[in-house]
């Protein structure tokens, strides 16, 4: 048997894993007890990663040769890579002869590799030109981003895991850690238990198993969250618990937030939120008087049309309060996808450029294109994901290059997802995963590595970089993302800039890893003195850590100096919204969506493993029983869940966890599971049916967190 040291591929903890492989087959997985961000930990999802690996498994799970459909609807059939690779090349080519450049788009993934993710990137804004390469990130972290650029001025999360274990009081918002983070909820439970008197206020409009935890559970209404941010913060005013000499010396833009804050009473908090004023009061209180005070947020704040206002109010908390830049206190945001933060580190995203650059900045482009050796990157900002998509069904896009995600699942507004890709006139589709509804889309299928077979790095939630390492052989005739982005790039300088050296010499990730690096070199994330060979000796390590270091930093902003242009954190006095599609007598009820404790995603993996099913074994909306009493509905009986844009049929169960005039469905179920159609009567399937595309002005991503819906019996 041989062991090989590797991160789990699901959540954004990153714990190390340890798998175990006779020859060719992988055999076993353990946690990795070296590993800082699980130390041997695995839960139900990871442990059970090397039973998704087995012969049976992908025989009928994984794409394992490139398939061509000739025609929309029929078979795809076999052909060689060479022929694969080149098909991509002409259709690509001839498109941006055609149509320009922003005529095709890349829609990426936050499970890429940071060096799959790289190549991406420079193949899309270096050589073809065209900014339009979003990443399913951008329904993930896309509005922490904003966030935290907006008041602390660059996208680096302040605060680490071991910050749970320093903190007096935790605040987490928006987020089902217990489901969606298990190894790092399992890390609060083990903090709370050696320290009884730390306080745990959770905010959701679930009365989660993350909430049956808190000693404060504030059940606010969907998508009043900055409403109940900004309350807080007018209490710590009036009672007089901010931090006023840490305001005077580090930020600037109080007194507006201030004036803005003011008609923020109790009162009108209560009442907007659905909260009770004595429970805003104590959590006012703990959140500024606690000696440490961290918040953990994730989708719910992300996943909104007002994202980046609730990220952003959020941290003017830990700014007025001064809780931020010491041990246990900071505002934390937690990646949902493995390596969301890699994809960011790189650019990868349609306003983003490499190493938090932004497309925006002329300074930052002309670094960028000087760091790849091309005239200039294009200034016009890409299409975010659903803009390209949008763009797809109304025909602007005409090639779609899908990697390592499934949007036919995932993406908001199914029939408009739909709607796009039969528009497209070429859709590309580089997956490890015949069952991924998108494949269904195709025109060309480009099997991929998956997790086992690929090389690379990710980095997690608290800026930790982990090495991810193959333990087998590809399956089938599956190549390394990186490798298929690079084959094409090749075959696309043929034609876009014949006679000049590659821009793509890479022939190892470490090569792409690089690159990636040497563009970090006086940037936030600067990591000039990492190395794959440090990786290999010292194991997983934080950024920064520059050129000399010899260890990451574990927090950020300990100075209290920022990455701004005078030093100072910035509040901001950004006003509450109410959700896009607010409740009304014809779709009366509130769908909140989510994750489940042993499923990840579209379900391609975890849909292979029976035991995972022994939690929830199927799809059903989640109701308060007096709503169901109300239209005398029983548990286990069929209902019509309709939005404007479609509706599922689906058992309902009846669940005290959610509350009246709300109703819950799991995000993951998809085609076999959960069938559904469009308003005009197209098959659909999974939540997405439902979910409203309205996104944040700001970082445009979607809230498929919440839509107005009615239930009817079916
Ligand atoms: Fe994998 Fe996340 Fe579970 Fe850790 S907590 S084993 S990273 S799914």
């Amino acid at each position: 048997m041989t062991e090989t040291r590797s991160t789990c591929p699901y959540c954004g903890v990153g714990c190390g894993v340890i798998i175990e492989s006779d020859g060719p087959q992988i055999s076993g997985v353990r946690g990795d007890p070296d590993h800082p961000a699980n130390f041997g930990k695995l839960c139900t999802k990871g442990s059970t990663l090397h039973l998704t690996a087995t012969p049976a498994i992908t025989r009928q799970t994984r794409l394992l040769q490139p398939l061509l459909r000739q025609q929309r609807g029929q078979a795809p059939v076999a052909l060689g890579w060479d022929a694969a690779l080149d098909r991509v090349a002409s259709e690509f080519g001839r498109i941006v002869r055609e149509h320009g450049p922003d005529a095709v788009g890349f829609y990426i993934s936050g499970q890429l590799l940071t060096e799959d993710y790289y190549v991406f990137n420079k193949l899309a804004k270096g050589l073809i030109g065209t900014n339009n390469v979003d990443t399913n990130s951008r329904l993930c972290m896309s509005s922490a981003v904003a966030g935290y650029k907006l008041t602390l001025g660059a996208d680096a999360p302040p605060a680490c895991y071991d910050d749970v274990n320093h903190a007096q009081c935790l605040f987490i918002v928006g987020s089902n850690a217990a489901y969606a983070h298990p190894i790092l909820f399992r890390r609060i439970e083990a903090a709370k238990q050696n320290n009884p008197g730390m306080k745990v206020i959770v905010a959701d409009p679930r009365r989660t198993d993350t909430a049956e935890q808190a000693d404060l559970y504030l059940p606010l209404l969907p998508g009043t969250d900055v409403m109940l941010f900004h309350g807080l913060l007018h209490i710590m005013l009036w009672e007089g618990w901010t931090d006023a000499s840490y305001i005077a010396a580090h930020t600037n833009g109080f007194n507006e937030l201030k004036a803005l804050v003011r008609e923020c009473t109790p009162d009108v908090v209560a009442q907007t939120c659905g909260l009770k004023k004595e429970d805003l009061f104590t959590a006012a209180q703990w959140f500024a008087q606690s000696p440490a005070t961290l918040s953990l947020y994730c989708q719910g704040l992300n996943q909104s049309s007002s994202g980046t206002a609730k990220n952003a109010t959020l941290i003017n908390l830990h700014l007025a309060t001064g809780q931020i830049g010491k041990p246990g206190a900071g505002p934390f945001s937690l990646t949902g996808q493995p390596n969301a933060m890699g994809g960011r580190e790189v650019g990868g995203l349609a306003n983003l450029l490499s190493a938090h650059r932004d497309l925006a900045n002329p300074a930052h482009r002309a670094e960028v294109a000087a760091l790849w050796g091309v005239a200039d990157v294009p200034s016009k900002p890409g299409k975010t994901a659903v803009e390209m998509f949008q763009a797809a069904a109304d025909g602007e896009i005409k090639a779609l290059w899908i990697a390592c995600t499934n949007p036919a699942q995932s993406m908001p507004d199914q029939a408009t997802v739909r709607r796009a890709l039969q528009r497209a006139e070429f859709v590309v589709v580089q997956e490890a995963f015949a069952t991924a509804a998108t494949c269904d889309f195709a025109d060309l299928l480009l099997p991929a590595t998956t997790w086992g077979e690929k090389e690379g790095t990710v980095t997690n939630s608290e800026r930790r970089i982990s090495r991810v390492r193959a333990a087998v052989p590809p399956a089938g005739e599956a190549r390394h993302d990186w490798r298929i982005a690079v084959d094409v790039a090749r075959r696309l300088e043929a034609q876009l800039r014949p006679g000049l050296p590659t821009l793509f010499p890479y022939e190892t990730p470490e090569s792409i890893w690089n690159e990636h690096r040497e563009s970090t070199r006086g940037r936030d994330l600067d990591i000039t003195g990492l190395s794959y060979d440090m990786l290999e000796q010292r194991g997983p390590q934080q950024w920064p850590l520059r050129e000399g270091e010899k260890t990451g930093r574990e927090r950020l902003y300990a100075d209290g100096v920022f990455p701004t242009a005078d030093g100072k954190a910035r509040f901001s006095a950004l006003p509450y919204k109410p959700v896009a599609e607010q409740r009304e007598s014809r779709f009366p009820f509130s769908l909140t969506t989510g994750r489940l404790r042993d499923h990840w995603h579209g379900m391609t993996r975890t849909g292979t493993i029976g035991r995972l099913f022994g939690h929830v074994a199927e799809p059903s909306v989640q109701m308060n029983p007096q709503d169901m009493e109300r239209r005398g509905l029983k548990n286990g009986e069929l209902v019509h869940v309709t939005s404007k844009r479609g509706s599922v049929v689906l058992p309902v169960q009846g669940s005290r966890t959610v509350h009246t005039a709300q109703a819950f469905i799991a995000m993951h179920w998809g085609p076999e599971y959960l069938s559904g159609r469009s308003s005009q009567g197209e098959p659909l399937a999974g939540v997405n049916a439902l979910t409203t595309s309205a996104y944040c002005p700001t970082s445009k991503q979607p809230e498929l967190k919440h839509a107005a819906v009615k239930i009817l019996k079916a």
